[in-house]
């Protein structure tokens, strides 16, 4: 929806996008970057993120063929890779567009259309989509047998590797070096996200890493390091403040109650602009360089703050997330997710709005 009076803005500065790029090559000496860019760059805007990151990556990635349509219409012109399973609506449209199909079962290699290029995707313990490491053998002889497609790389996707100290990231790439044994002409091999290229660095990342939320600021998990630079700075205003006496409740269900008199402050964004439920009474949020707390349940369109016996004015800014408020990293820590969640739930109603400094 094209919004002519947003209640909310996003700011995202560009300039680290390519400064994470660059540390995260630089930190890490990995040789080829794909660029994870689906659900609208976990809320960045993918043409944008993907039209800065360009230059400093090698591949994109994506979720679904539209997602990687939206890029090619958007001018992108890096090599696309398509996570999703290709289906007979989508075979022709690999090829209009110049896209990477991704395999993963034994379908699939009749799905495509001829020339199609494809990556083999192996199942190395995710337990969700792509081969099993016992079907090796027989993929091989199928892609020897296709040649009316272009095999270009083969990849597999960690089950723990976003949190440091995981047995099975070693496990998972045991298997996957073995199935490799089977596959050593395949030019290009990937394995790693943004998980396993922070925390398990001295690993092997093979060809390339699929980053999303490192090129955007963040670590998966629960440790953040201090390399990385979030990009995007989350605002809102104050449509109302209102009086409130001793014992009154505020929003739906009455979760919470004034213990003295006071001011309540109405912020004109809920959960379908992002603001997760399950963060009612939890977060807290920056006016006036003050954090204030989230008081009540958070609704559909509004979010209300207990700004105590400060009567702060209407429209004044409110800093919801990243700069001086609190990172998505501590708003997953809150809600008991994870910073993907947080991010992607920023695709409702939100202006975006883009600083470049290069
Ligand atoms: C989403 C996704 C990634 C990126 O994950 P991050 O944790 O954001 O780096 C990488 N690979 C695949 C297959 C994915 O689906």
């Amino acid at each position: 929806m094209k919004l002519h009076f947003p209640n909310s803005y996003a700011e995202i500065d560009l300039n680290s996008i390519t400064k994470n790029l660059k540390q995260l090559r630089k930190r890490t000496g990995i040789k080829k970057i794909l660029s994870v860019v689906k659900c609208n760059a976990y809320g960045h805007g993918a043409i944008e993120v993907a039209k800065r990151a360009e230059p400093d990556v090698d591949w994109f990635g994506v979720a679904t063929v539209d997602e990687a349509i939206e890029l090619r219409l958007g001018g992108i012109k890096k090599p696309i890779l398509v996570f999703e399973v290709p289906s007979p609506r989508s075979a022709a449209a690999y090829q209009t567009h110049g896209l990477t199909a991704t395999l993963s079962d034994f379908p699939h290699f009749s799905t495509l259309m001829d020339g199609t290029k494809y990556h083999i995707h192996f199942d190395t313990g995710m337990n969700r989509l792509g081969f099993k490491p016992s079907q090796a053998g027989k993929v091989r002889k199928m892609a020897v047998a296709n040649q009316r497609l272009i095999c270009s790389g083969i990849y597999s996707h960690y089950q723990t590797a976003d949190d440091p100290g995981s047995d099975f990231v070693n496990t998972q790439q045991e298997i996957f070096r073995e199935i490799l044994k089977d596959f050593k002409e395949i030019p290009l091999v990937h394995m790693s996200n943004t998980g396993a290229a922070v925390h398990y660095n001295e690993n092997n990342q093979f060809d390339m890493i699929r980053t999303g939320l490192a090129q955007l600021g963040y670590t998966a998990g629960r440790t953040q390091v201090d390399w990385l630079t979030p990009s995007l700075t989350w605002k809102s205003r104050i449509v109302q403040t209102l009086a409130i006496e001793a014992g009154e409740s505020v929003s739906y269900g009455q979760k919470w109650t004034a213990q003295k008199s006071g001011y309540i402050g109405t912020i004109p964004v809920g959960y379908g602009d992002g603001i997760l439920r399950s963060l009612s009474n939890k977060l807290q949020v920056k006016i006036r360089g003050e954090f204030y707390p989230v008081v009540g349940n958070i609704t559909m369109d509004y979010t209300m703050v207990d700004l105590g016996d400060v009567k702060i004015a209407v429209d004044e800014e409110v800093v919801l997330m990243g700069g001086e408020a609190w990172s998505a990293a501590e708003w997953a820590e809150a809600a008991g997710t994870n910073v993907h969640e947080i991010l992607t739930a920023l695709n409702g109603r939100m202006a975006r709005s883009y600083t470049d400094y290069s």
